[in-house]
């Protein structure tokens, strides 16, 4: 399973998307094959399927010397300050060159870290790329808030060149309408890094020493916690039931403590925030994330809250299948993971391949090109052969004028990891589409990153869909489509209420125990979950979202990405030759302008306002309807 959202820093790389697909997984149907037995799904050439690294540097020695070259370049640009109105163009010319190679840098090292964990120089080498590049963004951005950059008219701008850096400037004047003195943001930074760095620490700290009492199961002795997937797909209904609370319980043993940091980390957003100029934290978050306001981000989570019972339908659905296939008249959320019966083989790299391109038709033949250049492997891009010492999970690497490359631990054919390539391999085309773009434009909100993504992999349902040769088999990828727009869009919104619900409640002094945070998601999960009354531990279900410790107000972003992925597939669903058009164009053009006017520009729709909403419940009710339909003729049959 991509383990990306642990390797994301406070810092949030700029370079890094978190991967959407973590959440995804979780609702899986996890398939008992494991890589021992499943056929060798390289027809006997794996060597074929690590990347070529000479596509960025010829050998590490010359990648060493080329990077000690760069680092004396860039100090040398970084010692020329303040800039002057008539150079500026010049310089910010010669940063995207400093960034580039930079980056061209941490993507060979970050490479070679990820084959091998244990290359401590590639390790070394990868962090001191991504330095310099934070380094050399903070270092222009601080040069265009200076008072003669911000002074500047939109003639001046035209005038001195700049026109092409318009919105790079537009963005520097709100981080300095929002910014600290240096001074001031030296003692925040003392003051707050160490407090949310040893809350989050405390948090993983407390999650890893979890323990819980080892359970007789027909299948043997199995840990709540390290068998957690295997009790959960048990055939044997008490062991599933004894399993799913036991996890819960040796969570709940730290209720306070969990309570208590989320509490301090809330405390400590809030204060961040109020230095900064925002009335709240989830204002600063959602201006900096999604570019919108809070009123705007509370209007579409109270729709969503007024549309739940198009979750609890769904739910319902298929409740009353598993119930169908296995006679238990009282199902429960332990129970949910039985359904349509039918467990996927692995697929070969060749067919995961094929059926790919077929999915992703959809886009047109200029995005198929692009995709079927990255996952032949004589090119170069694909990082994907099991070995020693890998890196856990997949992401894409490249950057303006930089390569790609896709990136997994190991490919067995399992489910689970196609769906890694078409969601990663989504971002590695988007990074590709994007190589001439400036490198001050390539990175955007990464909402709208995991939309692209979450499209290609609804897109792959679809298509194994089509494919499918039994009901069962049509009733499971139907299930996996709906999972993935349920999880992203109603999971996302109770937690996005859930997060700003605290964040208000904390600042008002109102939540200040577990009790409270427990009362809190109780009330939400009463309007969203099927189960909520007759399981009354789900409310402290919010103890094992580790995203609320470790990357506050972040989870939201995952909902409009959902929202704008349904609409790009409604789109390309009702008019594909117009839609690939556009959204070629889209992706293509970086990140010029915000999100909001980006889409608007390309796709003709608004991100505010709930037409985006409405669309996306409406998927999720066509497609319930289906599944109810093929659950229908199964039992037919
Ligand atoms: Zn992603």
């Amino acid at each position: 399973m991509p383990n990306a959202a642990k390797l994301l820093t406070r810092s949030l790389s700029l370079s890094m998307i978190r991967s959407v697909l973590l959440r995804a997984l979780t609702v899986f149907v996890i398939s008992n094959f494991t890589s021992a037995q499943s056929p060798d799904p390289f027809d006997g050439h794996p060597n074929l399927y690590h990347a070529d690294l000479t596509r960025y540097f010829s050998s590490s020695q010359a990648e060493n010397d080329a990077r000690r070259r760069l680092a004396q370049t860039t100090d040398a640009y970084l010692q020329t300050a303040p800039w002057i109105e008539d150079g500026t163009a010049a310089r910010l010319d010669e940063g995207a060159r400093l960034i580039t190679d930079w980056m061209r840098h941490r993507v060979y090292c970050r490479a070679q870290a990820s084959r091998d964990i244990t290359d401590k120089p590639a390790k070394t080498c990868a962090n001191e790329a991504n330095d310099r590049y934070s380094v050399l963004l903070s270092f222009v951005d601080a040069q265009l808030q200076s008072k003669a950059m911000q002074g500047l008219s939109s003639t001046d701008i035209d005038h001195f060149g700049l026109d092409r850096y318009r919105y790079l400037i537009e963005q520097a004047r709100e981080t300095a309408a929002h910014g600290l003195s240096p001074q001031s943001q030296h003692i925040a930074d003392l003051l707050t890094d160490p407090v949310l760095e040893g809350l989050t620490d405390r948090y993983d700290a407390t999650e890893r020493n979890l323990t819980a009492e080892p359970l007789e199961t027909k299948d043997g002795k199995l840990d709540p916690i390290k068998d957690a997937s295997k009790l959960a797909h048990s055939s044997d209904r008490a062991a599933r039931k004894a399993g799913w609370e036991a996890k819960q319980q040796a969570y709940s043993v730290h209720g306070e403590l969990f309570a208590a940091t989320l509490i301090d980390i809330a405390r400590e957003e809030t204060a961040l925030a109020k230095l900064c100029g925002f009335a709240s934290a989830p204002a600063r978050f959602y201006a900096r994330r999604l570019q919108l306001t809070e009123p705007q981000v509370h209007s579409t989570l109270d729709a969503i809250t007024q549309h739940a019972d198009v979750l609890k339908d769904y739910q319902r659905v298929r409740a009353e299948q598993v119930s169908h296939v296995t006679g238990i008249p009282d199902v429960r959320s332990w129970d949910m993971d039985v359904s349509s019966g039918y467990d996927p083989n692995p697929l070969p790299y060749a067919q995961a391949k094929a059926a790919i391109l077929k999915a992703l038709a959809g886009l047109g033949p200029d995005y198929v090109a692009q995709f079927t250049w990255l996952l032949e492997p004589k090119n170069g891009a694909l990082e994907i052969a099991s070995g020693p010492n890998r890196e856990s999970g997949g992401f894409s690497l490249g950057y303006s004028a930089v390569p790609v490359m896709l990136y997994m631990d190991g490919f067995h054919g399992s489910l689970t990891e196609t769906s890694t390539v078409i969601h990663e391999g989504g971002h590695a085309i988007h990074r590709k589409l994007m190589n001439e773009v400036s490198p001050y434009y390539v990175n955007g909100p990464h909402f709208l990153f995991e939309a692209y993504a979450i499209l290609n992999q609804l897109l792959l349902w679809d298509e194994l869909e089509r494919e499918s040769t039994t009901l069962a088999e049509k009733a499971y990828y139907q299930e996996r489509f709906l999972d993935t727009v349920s999880a992203e869009v109603f999971t996302s919104g109770e937690e996005g209420i859930l997060e700003q619900g605290i964040y208000d409640g904390v600042a008002a002094g109102k939540i200040n125990s577990q009790a409270e945070i427990d009362n809190l998601n109780a009330q939400i999960l009463e309007k969203y979950e099927l189960f909520a009354s007759e399981e009354p531990t789900l409310r402290s279900g919010w103890m094992r979202k580790n995203l609320l410790f470790e990357d506050p107000l972040y989870l939201v972003n995952y909902l409009y990405a959902a929202l704008v992925a349904c609409k790009l597939y409604e789109m390309d669903m009702a008019h594909p030759a117009d839609f690939q058009k556009q959204y070629l164009t889209m992706l293509r053009e970086g990140f010029d302008m915000p999100a909001a006017e980006l889409l608007k520009k390309n796709m003709g729709f608004s991100l505010d306002g709930n037409q985006l909403l409405d669309g996306a419940l409406e998927l999720m009710r066509d497609r319930t309807i289906q599944l109810k339909h093929t659950y229908d003729l199964m039992m037919k049959h």
